[in-house]
């Protein structure tokens, strides 16, 4: 019997999505341009989502999150005429943390269902390689060597 393919628990930004094969070895997801070319619009998309938590993607969000927070703090300030006080900042510390964690838990589940995807269009969800015409339900990538059960 094999083990089920799951992605890790945690989603990190910056990292790649890691997917764990059936033999329990890992990989990073495969990237939306090592799909092959006849994948489906189903398949790019998650996969595009699988890796949309990278650093870029995360520290663009981010910026744009505290330039809001702090603009809006300023404004509020400024309009109340009230002073600056060290507790206003937990406020959006708590929410840059809320939106860290919402971001690494999302990963997590397009990490997910891009492996889903990939092994139901039976491509490899660790270097994108066609999968197509192999034998079995249980196959090695002859690419990277990955061992993915696909079908299921
Ligand atoms: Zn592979």
């Amino acid at each position: 019997m094999s083990r089920n393919v799951e992605t890790s628990e945690r989603g990190r930004p910056g990292r790649r999505s890691r997917v764990i094969d059936a033999r329990g070895c890992v990989f990073a997801l495969c990237r939306l341009e090592d799909l092959p070319l006849d994948a489906s619009a189903e398949l790019r998309e998650a996969v595009r989502k699988g890796n949309a938590h990278r650093w870029p993607t995360q520290l663009v969000g981010m910026a744009i999150g505290l330039v809001i927070g702090a603009l809006l703090m300023a404004l509020i300030l400024w309009v109340f005429g009230i002073k600056f006080r060290a507790p206003m900042l937990s406020g959006l510390v708590g929410g840059l943390a809320a939106g860290v964690v919402g971001a690494q838990t999302r990963a997590a589940a397009a990490g997910k269902k891009a492996v889903a995807e990939c092994l139901k269009g039976e491509v490899c969800p660790g270097c994108g390689y066609s999968l197509k015409g192999l034998e079995g339900r249980e196959r090695v990538c002859p690419e990277c060597g990955g061992v993915w059960t696909v079908g299921s």
